[in-house]
């Protein structure tokens, strides 16, 4: 087995196969039900050994090679962790009514997550839902209370079968399951822009081959598409699926195609933002930023979508954070001091 896969194996164990959570705590007096969503996933990071590091300074870097905590969902889950902590010794004097749901996604990271917590009908009735990210966007004290550019996106794993033979004797019957990967990647990364607004596309991974002297039977893409809108992102799908059937076709191959994660765009509620901002004015450490662009993907997007759908109403902001590397880098260290205020704001 290798390392990763028994680490996977090992977490997996650990965890007894759950990787999510909510809790619900009932106030037992009349009043709106709120969802709060934290995402505690870690991302495929190596930690930085570096002893000026300080997670290494104070002992609490990672403990699996590989896996890390390098986007701040464990401050997030830190964050809702306090929440849960407050409302629970405070029940009678919090002076909160109604439910309120922490929501404890797994997943955000690929996008994957939020999707079937979603089908699960947990937020459905949510009047209020709140999703919130550190760093980013905005320094340590600043609270970005209507981020907007959250760009669409799809994840797809494309898997190209074909026919191995003898690169020598028979190339001829063999099916080049290598060069369908490729040829598909290649055209992806041509794919045109679109006129109307953003686009991104990102072959990651492309996987291929069994030996020197086969003719390769497998191959394997994994790629994103991201847009401004469902629109623009759309366009970008039937590109990469349309040009992974024509490699497909040119080389005999058969494909498989799978979704394997997605975000949508967001329009936060203005009586949300208008809320939080006059939360904000009220913490004098705090500095509102009414605006700023977010330029990334987040599978929240996909819960706050199904709130209002139902009627509720959703928000999601950015608590800023000073950053000692940049996110998902092997050096990334947010500023820890930002935690209780974070858990005061949203309180
Ligand atoms: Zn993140």
């Amino acid at each position: 087995m290798d390392e990763s896969v028994a680490i996977e194996q090992t977490l997996w164990d650990e965890m007894d196969g759950l990787t999510g959570c909510v809790a619900i705590y009932d106030s037992g007096r009349p009043g709106k039900t709120v969802a709060l969503r934290f995402d505690i996933d870690c991302v495929g990071v190596s930690e930085s050994s570096d002893p000026n590091h300080p997670p290494v300074q104070q002992g609490f870097n990672s403990t699996y090679a590989g896996r890390m905590h390098a986007c701040g969902h464990d401050g997030h889950m830190t964050i809702g962790l306090g929440i849960a902590k407050y409302l629970t010794s405070n029940r009678e004097t919090n002076g909160v009514n109604g439910i309120v749901k922490l929501v404890f996604q797994p997943a955000e990271e690929g996008v994957r997550g939020a999707r079937p917590v979603a089908e699960s009908g947990i937020v459905d009735d949510a009047h209020y839902y709140l999703s919130s990210h550190i760093g980013f966007i905005a320094e340590s004290n600043e609270v970005v209370l209507n981020p907007y550019n959250f760009l669409c996106t799809t994840k797809y794993d494309f898997r190209f079968k074909g026919v191995p033979a003898h690169a020598g004797a028979q190339p001829h019957i063999g099916k080049n399951a290598l060069m369908g990967a490729c040829t598909a990647a290649t055209q992806m990364m041509s794919i045109s822009r679109h006129g109307s607004g953003m686009s991104r596309i990102n072959v990651g991974v492309i996987r291929a081959g069994e030996g020197r002297n086969v003719v390769p039977a497998t191959g394997e893409l994994q790629i994103e598409v991201r847009g401004e809108n469902e629109e623009i992102n759309t366009y970008m799908c039937q590109q990469v699926e349309r040009m992974a059937q024509g490699a497909a076709l040119s080389y005999g191959l058969e494909l498989e195609t799978e979704v394997m994660g997605e975000a949508v765009d967001l329009t936060n509620d203005l009586e949300l933002v208008d809320i939080l901002g006059t939360v904000v004015s009220e913490m004098p450490v705090l500095t509102a930023i009414p605006k700023r662009s977010f330029v990334g993907s987040e599978d929240s997007t996909i819960l706050a979508k199904r709130v209002q759908k139902n009627g509720g109403k959703s928000i999601y902001f950015v608590i800023g954070s000073n950053l000692k590397g940049g996110h998902h880098q092997s050096n990334f260290d947010f500023d820890e001091s930002i935690l209780p205020t974070a858990v005061q704001l949203i309180l």
